[in-house]
């Protein structure tokens, strides 16, 4: 069992620190801890040409967002809308929370 920890979620805003995308900032719409990959929205963009075909009579190209490294981003925080680290802190009910280490207020998790 290697199954990482990603320091980001699902539904975050976080900023590209590195690579071809530096920083541009986006929402986090997929997480794949196995590869220590993310999908950013708008960030990586890819051109799938699609041939017509049942489903899809008129074909044409889809675009989509290919994953990039998780170790290119950084969590923004929605209080200071700044990148940064985090701290964990275990609430009462057992949940962790994620707070900011800039301005100390806990980063809700989106959906
Ligand atoms: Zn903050």
């Amino acid at each position: 069992m290697t199954s990482k920890k990603l320091h980001v979620r699902t539904g975050d805003t976080v900023k590209v620190i590195s690579g071809n995308h530096n920083g541009v900032t986006g929402r986090i719409l997929r997480t794949i801890p196995a590869k220590g990959q993310v999908v950013v929205q708008d960030v990586n963009m890819r051109k799938h040409h699609r041939r017509p075909s049942q489903q899809d009579p008129e074909g044409g190209i889809l675009t989509f967002e290919a994953p990039i490294r998780v170790s290119n981003v950084m969590l923004v925080c929605p209080h200071c809308d700044e990148p940064t680290r985090v701290n964990r802190r275990h609430d009462q009910d057992g949940t962790i929370e994620r707070i900011c280490k800039r301005c100390d207020n806990a980063i809700p998790t989106a959906g």
